[in-house]
């Protein structure tokens, strides 16, 4: 198992998510003899998982069952612990494609958090792309690097314990791809440039207030960085639902009389059509934060 490869069965040592139904999950280090306890009883890491397919349904202690899935960067975002704010899905889809991140590309990233981010963008720049993380918090980074390890990707990041707005990425004049995820990014900025190959590099920086957008602006702008953008990644997701109106009567059908027709009554009989609508959400998570581009061109 690899967050950046799929394998066909569970080993000594990988990291699984176990499904537990109605999008309750966990994640599980697979040691043999241990035991993990879940509302349907223990699964037991020797006979249940070792050896089992991923996909696979396991049969708890008690009766229950559940699915060991193949850990990807999209479940791992919704199943790790928590140190810090994290990003989720919807804005690292649209952060991945503007900052054109593909197999082999270099990218720097500060700060590396919980490692959402950071296990998406390993996917995506793998097997020969490098990610070079900075978290200055000495633990977070410590812990980051644990999981790079345990997830089978260690060999394709850095993880810096330093801050990026006095002390850079740790590289000069490679980086595709910059992001920030920091309180400050506007102090980071000109690290981002030098950090950035010599030109088409991009930037991003992610900040939840507009006035660090701005401030991120002006740091841009200054450094000569070009085709600024600011964009909010909302979701929308539409539920189809079946509803029931009333049958209009739409009167006779004689060609001679339809304009004359403005209202339309009740069929006779109650009768009712059931039709399917697509209804967007009454109430949908809102913002979490803008998302600021920019390109280093020639010059
Ligand atoms: N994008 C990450 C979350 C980042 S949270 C994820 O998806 O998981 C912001 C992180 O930036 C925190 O861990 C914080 O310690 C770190 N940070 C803030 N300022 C920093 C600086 N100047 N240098 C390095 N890391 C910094």
């Amino acid at each position: 198992m690899s967050l950046v490869e799929y394998s066909e069965v569970v080993q000594e040592g990988d990291v699984v998510i176990v499904f537990l139904g109605h999008d309750a999950m966990m994640p599980v280090h697979v040691r043999s003899g241990a035991q993990t306890q879940t509302r349907y009883g223990a699964i037991r890491h020797s006979s249940d998982l070792i050896g089992r397919r991923f996909g696979s349904k396991v049969t708890c202690s008690k009766g229950g069952w559940v699915y060991v899935l193949h850990p990807t960067p999209e479940l791992w975002t919704l199943n790790l612990p928590h140190r810090t704010q994290i990003l989720y899905s919807t804005d690292i889809a649209t952060i991945t494609l503007m900052l054109d991140l593909k197999p082999g590309a270099v990218v720097c990233e500060s700060g590396t958090g919980s490692g959402s981010l950071s296990h998406a963008i390993l996917r995506t720049i793998a097997p020969t792309g490098h990610l070079h993380t900075v978290e200055f918090h000495t633990e977070r980074a410590q812990k980051a690097r644990e999981e790079f390890v345990r997830h089978r990707v260690g060999h394709l990041v850095t993880v810096r314990n330093q801050d990026v707005c006095r002390q850079g990425f740790g590289v000069e004049g490679v980086a595709d791809a910059v992001f920030l995820d920091i309180p400050s990014p506007w102090e980071a900025i000109q690290h981002a440039k030098a950090a950035i190959k010599r030109q088409g590099g991009r930037v991003c920086s992610f900040s939840p207030c507009i006035e660090q957008v701005q401030q991120t602006c002006e740091a841009l702008v200054a450094s000569g960085l070009q085709e600024l953008l600011t964009l909010e990644v909302l979701l929308r997701v539409h539920d189809v639902r079946s509803v029931t109106l009333p049958l209009p009567d739409f009167g006779p059908e004689d060609d001679q009389h339809t304009h004359t027709h403005t209202h339309t009554q009740p069929a006779p009989g109650n009768a009712v059509v059931t039709v399917k609508t697509a209804t967007p959400p009454r109430e949908m998570a809102g913002h979490t934060g803008y998302l600021t581009f920019a390109t280093k061109v020639r010059e």
